[in-house]
């Protein structure tokens, strides 16, 4: 049994939890939070993510052609209307991926990003 539930309605699991950090950014802020999924919720997020990924050897971040994409509703962002999102995922099996992405401010945070 893992240790901690699933975030996605703290369900229990089997097997070794997948780690995600989400940051969310506006000016000089940032609100960064972390969340547990089962390995089932892993391959949501997972999915969801793969279109924003940002390779190992682009560091200092290069943008993917997706970043300026809302992560909640898929439409295109600008800067003035919209935060940047920054996610690193630690799947087991895997090695640790990096995402760049943005959200509209009255979208809010996508489903599969839970708290
Ligand atoms: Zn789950
Ligand atoms: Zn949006």
């Amino acid at each position: 049994m893992a240790l901690r539930p699933c975030s996605f309605g703290f369900h229990r699991f089997h097997g070794k939890a997948g780690t995600v950090y989400p940051a969310i950014l506006r000016h000089d802020d940032a609100l960064r939070w972390k969340f547990w999924t089962c390995p089932d919720h892993a391959l949501v997020v997972d999915e969801a993510l793969t279109p924003y990924e940002i390779g190992d050897d682009s560091l200092p971040i290069k943008p993917t052609s997706d970043a300026n994409t809302c992560l909640t509703c898929g439409g295109s962002t600008q800067r003035d209307n919209s935060d940047a999102v920054y996610v690193t995922t630690y799947f087991q099996g895997q090695d640790r991926r990096d995402f760049f992405a943005s959200i509209h401010r009255n979208c809010g945070r996508p489903g599969f990003l839970p708290e």
